[in-house]
């Protein structure tokens, strides 16, 4: 049984209620674009006639290292070049394609749900998939800090211990051990006026982490411990966790960083990308009996173009599956900071951008080649009472809400439009009760989710620019953030 965004879904709940249904329920989708065949890998087993990828991914063999031609990607559209073209020669990156991982495909463009702590919050991995989402991310950090990689890895992955069958990503930690440092707030949107520094710490914050040559030393959040963070300790840390796309342990700087910090600090992430891509070609041979994690370096370089094409060559001339593109970017050049990469690197890598933050900033990385994208403001703002539509974001604790017995969008097909009314949210969040982090979040991921959904189909059918326009004309025609 595949739950596909467009079927209907009246019955989730009671859905869930038999887990007969979704031990195994998470399917690939078969593809349309039917150009795709696998060639290697062994066939899967099948239960209760539905491929079980959860308990048997592909390139998985008994003895055997993970077989690395399990992941791989593939174009399906190309954008034509135009004028917009910020790529040599005004080529425009933007397209569609299918990742394949052991667990699934993903089709891109794709909206990556965050589930920092192997757990979307108030809201079930079954649910995430009801609502269309094809991949999860997860923080290798958090899960470090707790419960403990080893814990993943006895419960046979992140997928396995949370119950998610399709694909996953972890991000290798840097982001929140280096954000410790610079205290800084966790979305990279930053507010730059004009300041440099080399040693910025946000009002208020002990700084936690320094950085040298080998890695960085931080002290735990949860409990002042001492740790220390390192390629190889990263790649550990990664390759227990299990999921089917890591990243290579990068140094996040801030836009605050000087020019010269900024230098240094690409040169140091290629040292250590290099370390990273040895230690993990010295894990997966050890991993044996498991499937192949793919894994993806990271270009920083904050707005400099001559410092992103530096690094995304270094990235580019290493054995990685796929790009992060990575760090404090400025948003007036998101989309020239795609395109500067994408000039570097090889097409048939999958370019992720990591934690991206707004509707436009998707729409650009879109068209300058970005595949998938991972962001955690849906689900936060969502519990703070954010919600997200075609016609910009609204508050729903606004007090016009209270006795407004509407979807929170019209012509929303998502779980909670379907079944419950703003004035019900709107209480349920004024009351902190649990459903209504639930309801908002659902609403929020299948928007996001949607969104990508609909970015691609206009690609493939060859009106993404009307598409962008028209969307980006309506989110933002009252002032909308987001
Ligand atoms: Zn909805």
């Amino acid at each position: 049984m595949f739950v596909g965004r467009n079927a209907p879904i009246p019955n989730m709940f009671s859905e869930l209620a038999s887990p007969g249904n979704y031990s195994f329920a998470i399917l690939r989708e078969s593809t349309p674009h039917r150009l795709f065949r696998r060639t290697t890998g062994r066939a899967s087993p099948r239960v209760n006639g539905m491929t079980s990828l959860l308990e048997q991914p592909n390139g998985a063999q008994p003895s055997q290292p993970g077989d690395r031609s399990s992941f791989g990607f593939e174009t399906v559209t190309r954008l034509p070049d135009s004028t917009r073209g910020k790529g040599r020669g005004g080529i425009r990156y933007g397209r569609t394609g299918v990742i394949h991982t052991p667990h699934g495909d993903i089709k891109t463009p794709a909206f990556v749900p965050v589930a920092t702590q192997a757990a979307m919050k108030a809201v079930l991995p079954e649910q995430m998939h009801e609502l269309g989402a094809q991949c999860l991310l997860s923080n290798a950090f958090h899960l470090f800090e707790r419960p403990g990689e080893d814990v993943l890895d006895e419960a046979g992955g992140l997928g396995r211990f949370m119950n998610w069958s399709g694909p996953t990503f972890t991000d290798s930690g840097g982001f929140q051990v280096l954000s410790l440092g610079a205290g800084f707030k966790k979305t990279l949107a930053m507010d730059v006026k004009g300041m440099k520094s080399d040693d910025v710490i946000a009002k208020g914050k002990e700084r936690l982490a320094f950085v040298d040559e080998d890695g960085v030393t931080f002290k735990s959040p949860l409990d002042g411990s001492e740790h220390r963070f390192s390629a190889e300790i990263s790649m550990g840390i990664q390759h227990k966790i299990g999921a089917d796309i890591m990243f290579a342990f990068d140094e996040l700087t801030t836009l605050m960083n000087t020019r010269g910090y900024q230098e240094r600090s690409v040169e140091r992430t290629f040292r250590w990308a290099r370390r990273c891509v040895a230690e993990h070609r010295r894990l997966t041979q050890m991993r044996v009996g498991k499937p192949y994690q793919a894994l993806y370096g990271v270009v920083q370089g904050a707005n400099y173009e001559d410092l992103r094409r530096r690094a995304a060559q270094q990235i580019a001339s290493l054995d990685f599956d796929g790009v992060g593109i990575g760090g404090a970017i400025e948003k007036r050049v998101i989309g020239d900071t795609c395109a500067w990469i994408c000039d570097e690197m090889p097409e048939n890598r999958p370019r992720h951008v990591l934690g991206i933050a707004a509707v436009d900033d998707i729409f650009a990385c879109v068209e300058n080649g970005g595949d998938t994208f991972d962001c955690v403001s849906p689900a936060r703002t969502g519990r703070n009472g954010a919600i997200y539509t075609r016609d910009g974001r609204y508050n729903i604790k606004h007090a016009a809400y209270k006795h407004d017995f509407e979807p929170l969008e019209k012509d929303c097909d998502c779980y909670t439009c379907t079944h419950y009314s703003r004035a019900y949210v709107d209480h349920l969040l004024r009351a902190h009760e649990l459903n209504g982090f639930t309801l908002a979040t659902l609403h929020n991921e299948h928007f996001f989710v949607k969104l990508l959904d609909d970015i691609r189909a206009a690609i493939d059918g060859g009106y993404f620019d009307e598409f962008r326009d028209e969307s980006l004309a309506r989110f933002y025609a009252n002032g909308s953030r987001g």
